[in-house]
């Protein structure tokens, strides 16, 4: 039995076991993948307190050797549900299940996909979701990244410093991403900005050799002959295993506010898989503390 279980091994859930274990909580992150989430694609982290530049992988296993330096314990399995008994949660895993006091779920969210036909099969074969992972394979080629958010636009920066030429496909004409992102890009020689745009239709043999991109005002397609397509359209939360515990908004957020409470007594959130207006690693870590003092306070009144 572990007084705090957290589900997910990202800034939020990593931050959550640093401020438990400080706390003296026994601590259990549990993460599917590698710990890190979204945050270890990052090339250049420049906007988090202290470091002027890290990159996200770097970030990420300093994060992983301060928690487990403090005593949490990590286990790499996926959490699939969480059953609420009360003072004890059940969190079931694929390979088993664990038992702690309070839970918090720091699952953050999965790339979003376009949802064209043979997306599934191409990926690895052409069609990329992680610049950082996969840009190395385009050097001197040619490519295409889907987007107009913070990711894509620094996917095309990092990619038009490998690739022969870069294409940005963004579906409106203005950028959700920020103005200083969208003028550095629009500085490289090497890349051209399609705007108003959607990829429509990937061409392929084995691999992806193609793609076809319409223009939404005029209906113009444009076939776009490439090596690769990174796919950088935003994230969709992973909440749907825990509806039973914690209420979801529409679009798949737990609901909850600043102090990371959810429905349930004993079952916090932490990060960007819970309703809020900023997802940046500073708001995911600050999460983390939050969720974390509210659980040990929540674990302190049980003992009283
Ligand atoms: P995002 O901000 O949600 O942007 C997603 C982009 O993809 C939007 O431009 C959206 O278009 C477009 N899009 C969504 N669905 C689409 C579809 N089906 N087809 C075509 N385009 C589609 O996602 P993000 O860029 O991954 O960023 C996520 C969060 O992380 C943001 O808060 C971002 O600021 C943050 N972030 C920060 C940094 C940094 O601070 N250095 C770096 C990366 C990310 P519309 O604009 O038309 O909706």
């Amino acid at each position: 039995m572990y007084d705090i279980i957290v589900i997910g091994g990202g800034p939020a859930g990593m931050t959550a076991a640093i401020y438990a274990r400080r706390a003296t909580k026994s601590v259990l992150v549990l993460e599917a993948l590698t710990c890190g989430g979204q945050i270890i694609n990052t090339p250049d982290i420049e906007n988090y307190p202290v470091e002027a530049h890290i990159s996200g992988f770097d970030f990420s296993n300093r994060v992983y050797e301060q928690a487990k330096g403090l005593g949490a314990e990590f286990a790499f399995e996926k959490a699939v549900d969480i059953k609420d008994e009360g003072s004890v949660k059940t969190v079931v895993t694929t390979k088993g299940s664990y038992q702690a006091k309070a839970v918090i779920i720091a699952t953050g969210s999965e790339n979003r996909k376009l949802g064209l036909e043979d997306e599934q099969r191409l990926t690895g074969r052409g069609v990329s979701y992680c610049a950082t992972c996969d840009g190395n394979f385009y050097r001197n080629k040619v490519v295409a990244v889907v987007g107009g958010g913070n990711t894509a636009l620094e996917d095309a920066q990092y990619l038009a410093g490998l690739a022969k030429q870069v294409y940005l496909i963004h579906r409106r004409d203005s950028f959700r991403g920020e103005e200083t992102n969208a003028e550095r890009l629009k500085a490289c020689e090497n890349v051209e900005i399609v705007y108003n745009s959607n990829v429509t239709r990937l061409i392929s043999e084995k691999r992806l050799k193609a793609i076809e991109v319409t223009n939404k005002l005029t209906g113009e397609v444009r076939t776009i002959e490439l090596n690769g397509l990174f796919v950088a359209i935003g994230r969709v939360p992973e909440n749907m295993n825990f509806a039973s515990v914690a209420e979801l908004d529409e679009a798949g957020y737990i609901v909850a506010g600043e102090d990371c409470h959810t429905k349930t007594e004993g079952v916090f959130v932490a990060g960007d898989n819970r309703t809020k207006a900023l997802r940046q690693l500073v708001t995911a870590t600050a999460d983390g503390a939050m969720a974390a003092t509210e659980a040990v306070k929540y674990l302190n009144n049980m003992s009283l």
